[in-house]
């Protein structure tokens, strides 16, 4: 009996609290709840999907490399990867490279081929990568009939976090990535402060939903976090002839 007075009396409170909201609201004029200010800067889009919108950085246009360099410490200088047909081909031993701009929170657009697969399978075919802020790589890697660890496949936040599914086509086509990065944020005491956080679209389809790292994405050992701030978009050269095109970036 007290119990039922009980729930009696909480749903009459419901009912009445319900009510009065909706008297409240139906006092409020609507303009209270819409602002005006700041209007959000007018963006042109690409004339295609895909093309670079009127804010983006173009990384390669199929032209050159003057927005990239070498990232290697020992032999720093221009980068030196082939660009045939508008295409950036890795030399294999050339090392990987990085963009002379550095970055944080962006949105990424960029398209890639693997080579013939010839021999290669798994980790050895068509692997490069595309390392936000230098250190958090998603995996470039063929991903036709190439069966490998499933947090290394095309797609994967490389050793943390397999693809939802696997978008990609076949050997020899172009396949396209559109990435969406928030960087960690760090303490002035170099504390973590938030993790990192990824959304990633190969081919339309979206494959990495808002997943949070645990860190960078070392090929040994576990993630881990080191204070950093904005830091060069890299591509990995992972011995294999992978090929590039469209590449372009927005600030966010
Ligand atoms: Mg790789």
């Amino acid at each position: 009996m007290v119990r039922k007075t009980f729930v009696m009396l909480c749903l009459l409170s419901g009912i009445t609290s319900m009510m009065a909201q909706g008297q409240q609201q139906q006092r409020w004029d609507p303009k209270s709840t819409e602002w005006h200010y700041p209007v959000p800067p007018k963006v042109k889009p690409g004339k295609v999907p895909g093309a670079p919108p009127s804010d983006a950085i173009i990384l390669f246009d199929g032209k050159d490399l003057s927005q990239w360099e070498s990232a290697d410490r020992e032999n720093p200088g221009p980068a030196e990867w082939k660009v045939q047909n508008g295409e950036l081909i890795v030399v294999p031993g050339k090392g990987t490279i990085k963009t002379k701009e550095f970055f944080g929170d962006c949105q990424l657009h960029i398209e890639f081929k693997s080579p013939s697969p010839g021999p290669h399978n798994g980790q050895d075919r068509g692997n490069s990568g595309i390392m936000l802020q230098s250190r958090y790589e998603i995996q470039v890697l063929d991903g036709d009939n190439n069966p490998t660890y499933v947090n290394g496949m095309v797609g994967s936040v490389y050793k943390q976090k397999a693809p939802e599914v696997n978008a990609y086509t076949i050997n020899g086509e172009w396949q396209v990535y559109d990435i969406y990065w928030r960087g960690p944020r760090f303490t002035t005491g170099g504390e973590l402060k938030e993790p990192a956080m990824v959304s990633v679209v190969l081919n339309g389809i979206l494959i990495q939903n808002n997943y949070v790292l645990n860190g960078s994405t070392p090929y040994i050992g576990l993630p881990n976090y080191t204070p950093h701030g904005r830091m060069p978009l890299t591509l990995q050269d992972h011995g294999t002839e992978v090929a590039f095109r469209n590449i372009w970036i927005r600030n966010l």
